[in-house]
């Protein structure tokens, strides 16, 4: 059957059925029309199911789809200024291991609700990691961290485990890496991230005009600010490009553009960029770019040199400017876990310690209880102050 010819089968359920699966499993194995010099480095196209089949195979109920739209909507809020809260990005580097990060994210709800009419706190739920050079990328690339790559059991997961975080009332916040995953898990996130080494690529900020969750996007691994600036620009606008459809087709993608972007100051790879002088800097770049200036802090990464114990601090001091002139920053970032650190990888998997990170060092869970509680209490304060 060619695809070309055969119109009826695009009328069918797509990869409903695992016989339709296998049928495209043949036709991408038994292309008839290469040229020779085409793919000599491919090894295997595994045909993977259709988003919408995924969706549906683990679907979002409406009470959730509602919490995933109020989540935005009032991410939203803070981003204009109309909500005066600070909004804390917060939790695990990437998850591993599903059943701590449950756990994570049961104490992270209980926290949430109690510092709730100061801070609204999204939780970090990262599945796919960028590689500086290679290393494990993730738990939809590869859920059984044994280099198999299995993709359908990893997207199968990662919505799983979106749901469950939904379900204890946390709004979710990822990554997006790879521009197909939007289509398989983007109903369930609330806030998304560009990262680092991809906030310069053509391809994330067309993705970005399309999603349809308040989006952050990080400074350079080299500090440069210009990219992050030009990201934003390029993502508010409509664009059109390659992309996926939910029916697992090949499309042209065109999208409306993304009102809701702001930078993220992550440091650099030789220093970090949390300072009064670096904000204030980052705010006059964004109001000469006609933007919004709307900073949030990742206190993590560059900005912690990579050592986990810096930052509260880093929190502390921004939360310093915050409260004194610096209007800008709406937001924090932390890397936290149950268990402070990280332990390398790969190993064997019997060996990893529950509840540590796997990729960037994290605070443990009783540094993060401290620190998020003690910053609520100074905000109490600090506004009881103003009123009197
Ligand atoms: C992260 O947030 O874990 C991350 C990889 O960040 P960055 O892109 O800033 O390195
Ligand atoms: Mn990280």
């Amino acid at each position: 059957m060619r695809i070309g010819g055969d119109h009826a089968f695009l009328t069918l359920p797509p990869f409903r059925k695992k016989s339709t699966l296998n049928l495209f499993q043949n036709l991408a194995n038994t292309s008839t029309h290469m040229s020779p010099v085409s793919d000599i480095n491919i090894v295997e196209n595994a045909v993977l199911p259709a988003p919408e089949y995924l969706c549906r195979e683990v679907p979002c109920s409406e009470t959730q789809s509602d919490f995933v739209s109020r989540s935005r909507r009032e991410i939203g809020n803070v981003l204009s200024g109309a909500d005066p809260r600070l909004l804390v990005i917060i939790g695990p580097c990437s998850i591993h291991d599903v059943v701590a990060g449950h756990e994570y994210a049961q104490k992270l709800a209980e926290l949430a609700r109690k510092v709730g009419d100061k801070m609204l706190i999204v939780m970090r739920v990262y599945f796919e990691k960028p590689r500086t050079t290679v290393g494990w990328k993730g738990l939809i690339m590869d859920p059984h961290l044994d280099g198999s790559y299995d993709i359908p059991a990893g997207l199968k997961l990662a919505r799983k485990f979106l749901l469950d975080v939904i379900d204890l009332g946390l709004p979710t916040a990822t990554e997006l890496l790879d521009p197909i995953t939007p289509q398989y898990i983007a109903d369930l996130i609330c806030w998304s991230a560009i990262g680092a080494r991809t906030s310069e690529s053509q391809t994330h900020r067309q993705m970005a005009s399309g999603l349809s969750m308040p989006l952050g996007i990080k400074n350079g691994t080299t500090g440069e600010i210009v990219p992050a600036i030009n990201a934003i620009r390029a993502a508010r606008e409509p664009q059109t490009f390659l992309g996926v459809s939910q029916q697992g087709l090949a499309s042209a993608v065109t999208t409306r553009g993304n009102p809701n972007c702001h930078i993220i100051l992550r440091g650099s790879d030789g220093g970090t960029n949390y300072q009064h002088e670096h904000v204030e800097n980052t705010r006059n770049m964004l109001i000469n770019a006609g933007l919004n200036p709307v900073i949030m802090v990742d206190c993590s990464h560059g900005n912690s040199g990579k050592n986990p114990t810096a930052q509260p601090n880093v929190f502390r001091e921004v939360m310093e400017q915050r409260t004194g002139d610096s209007r800008s920053i709406f937001g924090l970032m932390l890397e936290s876990n149950l268990v402070a650190g990280n332990q390398s990888f790969p190993q064997p998997l019997e060996n990893l310690r529950y509840g540590q990170s796997i990729t960037d060092a994290c605070i443990g869970w009783e540094m993060t209880k401290e620190l998020i509680s003690s910053e609520y209490e100074k905000i109490t304060r600090h506004e009881a102050q103003l009123k009197t």
